[in-house]
């Protein structure tokens, strides 16, 4: 009898989350999976590419083969080097500690939907615009115009959304200096086994394999020098074929999509983790600086910590205060100061004496390297 009252008052709390990337797309499954209602709103379709390094730090690995997610089926490649180079082409190589895989966005978002559909999510292809709190309910509208009411909504909606700008966020107002390229490609050149970190004044590019015999390169930079150049091509022949090791991998790789996946305007500007009522996990709630590669075990993190407080917190009567407050909690604790060390390291890396200076002082004592990495990696979990 408590039994079937505590399965009906589960049943009857609706979830609904805002976009379907890693964070949306795990909270959803594991509350699905609970016997909690969830509606998902994405706007774009699946498979689909995203700006991404697409390198997994395997700390989501006992959570993913736990929760029967991990994607074993799209061959996965396993990385254990890292390889650091300077501007001028200094290079430093260390093993990882707990190493990743590398797995296109492509393959792993898709194959996330097609379980989040088996589970029971029930997605709205469409953009959410609004989400007001009123009166202890949730009511979304969306850009076809269709209205929904919620008991609690999830906020998976990535770096940066217009959503945002309709809650009123703080960080909305600032202006970001950072675009970041992505490329897929094939290469002879590039390091089979590592994730390598190939510096350039003012940013950095990434390259690691991914499956199917195929390279991500993906780099981060300052607007200006896109500007400054007049075009993506312009500006690679300009400013990063001047650490040696880029011009090489990319005068020889044989690339893949027509033109490259572009994304603007990225900040690592603290946010909250919940505003307006809103519960926010991945980049929705503090984007990570991509030159750690652990955004993505982030994502999962964020929404593994967010759908156990939900399920507990519907399970006992449901307290919105007490979820926002224990969850507020939960991400501090697990995700501020990685966060801040990479807004930090962020720094030393955007110019081009410090990041030579920095490689030069990592190469001399790599214990600097081991603890730089283990300050912004988590553990598994
Ligand atoms: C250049 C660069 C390189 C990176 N490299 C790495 C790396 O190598 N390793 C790593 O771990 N991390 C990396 N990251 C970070 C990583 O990509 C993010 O941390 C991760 O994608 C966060 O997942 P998410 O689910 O929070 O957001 P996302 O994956 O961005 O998903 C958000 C989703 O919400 C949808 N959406 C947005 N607004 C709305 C709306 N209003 N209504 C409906 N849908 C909406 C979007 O379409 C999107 O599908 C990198 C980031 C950048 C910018």
């Amino acid at each position: 009898m408590v039994r079937t009252f505590f399965v009906l008052f589960t049943l009857m709390k609706r979830v609904v989350v805002i976009g379907g990337g890693l964070a949306g797309l795990v909270s959803s499954i594991l509350l699905v999976r609970k016997g909690i209602s969830v509606i998902l709103f994405e706007e774009k379709s699946y498979p689909l590419h995203r700006v991404c390094g697409e390198y997994i730090s395997n700390e989501v690995i006992p959570f993913l083969k736990r929760n029967d997610l991990y994607p074993e089926k799209l061959e996965p490649i396993s990385i254990s080097r890292f390889h650091l180079t300077s501007p001028s082409g200094v290079s430093l190589n260390m093993p990882l500690d707990l190493g990743g895989f590398g797995l296109s966005r492509y393959a792993f978002d898709h194959w996330l939907y097609e379980r989040a559909l088996e589970a029971g999510v029930k997605f709205y292809q469409d953009r959410a615009t609004h989400c007001v709190f009123d009166q202890d309910i949730f009511n979304i509208q969306t850009r076809s115009g269709q209205h929904l009411s919620a008991d609690v909504v999830i906020g998976a909606f990535g770096k940066k959304s217009t959503l945002d700008k309709s809650l009123d966020r703080t960080f909305t107002y600032k202006r970001y200096p950072y675009i970041g390229v992505k490329y897929h490609a094939r290469s002879h050149e590039a390091d089979h086994d590592a994730i390598a970190l190939h510096n350039f004044r003012d940013g950095y590019c990434g390259i690691s394999r991914v499956e199917d015999g195929k390279f991500n390169i993906c780099y981060l930079t300052a607007r200006y020098n896109l500007r400054k150049h007049g075009s993506i091509p312009g500006m690679e022949e300009e400013v990063l074929f001047k650490n040696p090791h880029l011009k090489k991998i990319f005068e020889t790789a044989d690339f893949l999509f027509e033109k490259p996946e572009v994304i603007n305007e990225i900040s690592f500007f603290p946010k909250e983790p919940v505003h307006d009522h809103i519960l926010m996990a991945g980049d929705s709630a503090g984007m990570i600086a991509p030159l750690c590669g652990n955004g993505m075990a982030i994502a999962l993190h964020s929404a593994m910590m967010l759908s156990e407080l939900i399920q507990l917190n519907i399970e006992n009567g449901f307290d919105r205060q007490k979820l926002e407050e224990s969850y507020q909690i939960a991400w501090n604790a697990a995700f501020r100061k990685r966060l801040q060390s990479a807004r930090n390291m962020q720094h030393l890396f955007g110019a081009a004496y410090l990041t030579e200076l920095a490689v030069l002082l990592n190469k001399a004592i790599p214990p600097l390297a081991a603890m730089l990495m283990k300050r912004t990696h988590g553990l598994a979990f």
